[in-house]
């Protein structure tokens, strides 16, 4: 179906090149430079009956989705992708490819929707789930049981105390042992993280977040480095589950991926002003940001995170809950929203988003740095501390 790419030719393009054109991918028939939206559910069989175009029906199989899974596989370094309906659909998909009675391991402090899916649904599949610090080698090494645990589940930087996990030391921990090794990514993103090439099995990414960077489009990926067993069952689930992404949305995914490299960098650098600007301010105690030298992750984050520490920091404030309420309320430029990894900065009190149970202290503001004029977000910030 594709017929040329840019991602096939010598030289070896940069990974801001190919994501800037999509691979460079030409529509064969129109020769259109924009790949077009395929809204098709059904394909036409062969007169003897076979389905050599590879597309037999709509909730497996799309093109429009083939090019986004094309463009992120190639982000990874991965042997293939899959884009889903959303970040949890994908993260999902990745437990239910287990069996009854299976063992996994997951981090103690990560993504509240996925936390709360794993302590109170993943049960009901005879998942056996074990929470820990997945900051803690020795803690992950005492988790893992040989032949028992199947699955160890990080992110790294973690939501939303943005701790880092080791993830070369825990691929060397989780393989021997025979568990397959999935990383939740979406914070580190494909330009500052490669898991796959860290001994990772599968990356996962709210692609919602920094790979559309739009805030308008909700999808999920996953990536891989070898096309087995596991990921062959995991496309199962997908499929028969219908958890493909839709077309239009895949097709504003590959748009908002073109300027992954740009808006990455933007937010990196914004984030390390802000958390070095923030780490000086009187209203606050302390800041959150695996960029800062204070950071318990700063020295795995300097090697494992190349080209910037991320676009997400949060602070706590001297003030308590009420001065962390009342200081997203009087500010004007960041918005008061959930989700991060947009083009524009938000702000959140997470503390009563995730409710009791929680590991998020109740002082914390979540920022998701955007892409504006850091003086500007810096001013507004600064501006609302003072006010409260
Ligand atoms: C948002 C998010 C998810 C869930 O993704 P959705 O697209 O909202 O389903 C998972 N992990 C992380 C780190 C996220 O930020």
């Amino acid at each position: 179906m594709i017929s040329e790419s840019i991602a096939m030719t010598a030289p070896a393009w940069s990974t801001r090149t190919l994501l800037a054109q999509a691979l460079g991918h030409v529509d064969p028939a129109s020769r259109a430079v924009v790949p077009p939206i395929h809204v098709a559910t059904t394909y036409i069989r062969d007169p003897d009956n076979q389905y050599r175009s590879g597309n037999i029906y709509g909730r497996p199989d799309n093109e429009t989705v083939r090019e986004a899974e094309a463009i992120i596989a190639t982000l990874e370094g991965a042997a293939g992708a899959m884009v889903l309906g959303s970040g949890m659909s994908a993260a999902t998909a990745v437990f239910l490819a287990l069996s009854p009675g299976d063992h996994v391991v997951a981090p103690e402090v990560m993504y509240w929707g996925l936390r709360n899916w794993l302590i109170n649904e993943a049960r009901h599949w005879g998942l056996n789930v074990e929470l820990v610090d997945t900051s803690d080698i020795e803690a992950v090494r005492a988790a893992v049981k040989p032949g028992v645990t199947k699955l160890v589940w990080l992110e790294t930087p973690s939501n939303p105390l943005w701790d880092l996990a080791d993830i070369a030391a825990i691929a060397a921990i989780a393989r021997p042992a025979g568990a397959k090794l999935a990383v939740d990514s979406t914070c580190a993103t494909p330009m500052l993280t490669r898991p796959l090439a860290l001994g990772a099995d599968i990356v996962m990414h709210s692609a919602t977040k920094y790979l559309n960077g739009h805030s308008d489009v909700i999808a999920g990926a996953l990536a891989t480095a070898q096309e087995d067993s596991f990921w062959t069952r995991i496309r199962r689930v997908r499929a028969t589950l219908g958890q493909i992404l839709a077309p239009l949305e895949a097709y504003l995914l590959i748009r908002g991926m073109r300027t992954l490299d740009i808006r990455v960098k933007s937010a990196c650098a914004n984030a390390m002003e802000l958390a070095t600007r923030l780490s000086n301010h009187a209203a606050v105690a302390s800041v959150l940001y695996p960029g800062l030298p204070t950071h318990p992750g700063h020295a795995l984050a300097r090697r494992q995170m190349q080209g910037g520490f991320g676009g997400m920091l949060s602070i706590r404030l001297r003030g308590g809950e009420a001065a962390a309420i009342a200081t997203a309320a009087k500010l004007e430029l960041w918005k008061r929203a959930t989700s991060l990894g947009g083009v524009e900065s938000l702000v959140e009190h997470r503390g009563s988003i995730e409710g009791p149970g929680s590991p998020c202290p109740m002082d914390l503001l979540r920022l998701s740095a955007g892409i504006e004029d850091v003086e500007d977000l810096y001013q507004d910030l600064d501006r609302a501390l003072r006010a409260v």
